[in-house]
């Protein structure tokens, strides 16, 4: 095998997508803590805490307390070279943490055992299923009263529409959480508690279930409900097939809990050995790029802008895609349609920033950008000079109306909304008749408007007026005869807009809105993102 090869076998780059408090940082860190890259689990937590006070991030973090920011957590384990994805989470969830999934070949759901699917997980869940991308399921908090894994599978299949396949199996419930055993290798693993509570890795004795010592250590009548429940489960359940998996099909699940490290490890190791490694990735003209391609290419999949205030500085996260990067490299931008120099490489670690040499598909790396990259921009070796396909459009969900509150500084109110659309920072809209003294901005998070009018007023010196509208539903409009677009009936409580490509969108209060359109126009379809057919 290439050198190559072998560095992309080995890599694996992915992203856990849960909704608040479902325990994902708690989960990270258990993740960094099996993989030696932190010593003693709390660290991560801390970090959280007082990100505003140990980095500089834009004010708007500061008085918060909150991080806009999504980087990468790189750690070895067993031969592996992982990347965890840190995806917003929280109040300042925004179409950021949809475009982070762009950048993973696999992703973790994790589900709170008390709470089941909850809505961001829903919302995550589908961007990633979009995709086809792999996704594995850890049911977490099984250390406290928590509903019925059955019932939790259930719901996951239901709710998600995927197949469920349980790889572990808790052993007892509801406080009496003992271990789990694993359906593949038929072993059980009992955890043995200790005095650190989680922040050390845990003890644990491993054994075929057929071994009398497991019986004896759990007793019988624990013993004879786990018996029931895997007959249960190889009877009534679905079957294993790995490639149902890498097609997004059928989603492995795992049980455990990050606060006491139950069942983490069981979880890392199977997810490392079942998860795909980096993937090719498809150009905008069809074709596919395999990633063991020996020429470099990478994809801009997030801008974070002002991390330095003094500096004004922006770096662009990329992901590398196929061949191997070198630090000061030049390489062809295909947005711009010419060479940069990419200088000054920064790879995010668990608790610091480094200078990155050199780096192989799969890794993410930040680039100071002297503000000439956009989301989703491809950059290659200039024989290849690439073009990725465009990142799709995400749900916007919230939606206000934008005027410059000093009709002098229209100008710059004009460009900065302008080049901050070009950026992602909000998807931009217009009304016909109106022109460009107002615009309709949706987002994902409520956060992005936030972000919108700071750096409008710092960076172009316009003020907003803004004025938030109580849509929460967008959709791309298709009819047979596009004129018939413009005469809408039932549109009373919505709007038409057209999206940067000149494409009518209508916003509507809800669901049951977009029911009511159609009915009363025959020959329309709506759709939740643009398609170009
Ligand atoms: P995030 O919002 O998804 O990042 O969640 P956190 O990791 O911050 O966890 C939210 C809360 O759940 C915190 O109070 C954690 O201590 C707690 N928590 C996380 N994992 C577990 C677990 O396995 N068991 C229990 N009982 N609590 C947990």
């Amino acid at each position: 095998m290439s050198e190559l090869k072998e560095k992309i076998e080995k890599r694996r780059t992915f992203a856990i997508i849960s909704h608040p408090d479902a325990g994902k940082t708690t989960l990270t860190e258990k993740l960094l803590l099996y993989g030696g890259a932190i010593h003693l689990a709390g660290s991560v937590k801390a970090r959280k805490a007082n990100k505003h006070a140990v980095s500089d991030w834009m004010e708007i973090e500061k008085q918060r307390g909150i991080s806009v920011t999504s980087s990468v957590l790189q750690f070895d384990y067993q031969g592996y070279r992982v990347n965890i994805l840190d995806t917003p989470g929280h109040q300042d969830f925004s179409e950021d943490t949809y475009r982070t999934l762009m950048a993973a070949d696999s992703a973790v759901m994790l589900i709170d055992a008390a709470k089941g699917v909850e809505p961001q997980t829903k919302k995550l869940f589908w961007v990633c299923h979009r995709r086809h991308l792999p996704i594995f399921t850890f049911i977490n908090k099984l250390d406290r009263f928590g509903r019925e894994p059955l019932d939790l599978m259930e719901e996951v299949e239901k709710i998600l529409q995927i197949k469920v396949y349980p790889i572990t199996w808790p052993v007892g419930l509801d406080g009496k959480y003992k271990g789990v055993y694993n359906r593949l290798t038929r072993e059980v693993s009992l955890f043995k508690t200790d005095a650190s509570h989680g922040s050390k890795q845990l003890e644990e004795f491993s054994a075929d279930i057929d071994d009398p010592r497991i019986k004896e250590m759990i007793g019988d009548e624990l013993f004879e409900a786990l018996l029931g429940d895997i007959e249960l489960l190889d009877m009534a359940g679905e079957e294993f097939h790995i490639e149902d998996v890498l097609k997004g099909e059928l989603t492995p699940m795992f049980f455990g809990s990050a606060m006491t490290n139950f069942g983490v490890q069981e979880f890392l190791e199977k997810f490392l050995e079942m998860s795909p490694a980096p993937q090719p990735r498809t150009l905008l003209n069809g074709d596919v790029l395999e990633p063991d391609n020996p020429l470099f290419s990478a994809f801009v999949f997030k801008i974070q802008a002002n991390m330095n205030p003094a500096h004004r500085d922006r770096i662009a996260f990329m992901r590398i895609c196929s061949g191997e990067f070198d630090k000061g490299m030049t390489v062809y931008h295909a947005q711009s349609g010419k060479p940069v120099k990419l200088a000054q490489p920064q790879q995010f670690l668990a608790q610091e920033r480094t200078i990155v040499e050199k780096a192989y598909p799969g890794d993410i790396i930040g680039l100071f950008d002297p503000g000439i990259f956009g989301i989703g921009d491809s950059l290659s070796d200039d024989k290849l000079k690439l073009r990725f396909e465009d990142f799709p459009v995400f749900p916007a969900e919230i939606f206000a109306r934008v005027q410059p509150k000093d009709s002098l500084k229209r100008k710059q109110f004009e460009k900065g909304i302008l080049q901050l659309s070009q950026e992602g920072a909000v998807q931009v809209f217009t009304q016909k008749h109106v022109g460009l003294e107002s615009f309709i901005v949706g987002v994902v998070g409520q956060l992005q408007l936030e972000v919108l009018e700071y750096r409008l007023k710092n960076e172009y010196n316009a003020q907003l007026v803004m004025t938030q509208l109580p849509f929460t539903v967008a959709r791309w409009v298709y009819a047979e005869k596009p004129e018939d677009i413009e005469k809408l009936r039932g549109l009373d409580n919505g709007m038409l807009v057209y999206d940067k490509k000149d494409r009518p969108v209508i916003l509507v209060n809800n669901e049951w809105a977009l029911n009511w359109i159609l009915q009363r126009n025959p020959g329309l379809e709506f759709l939740v993102v643009p398609s170009d057919k």
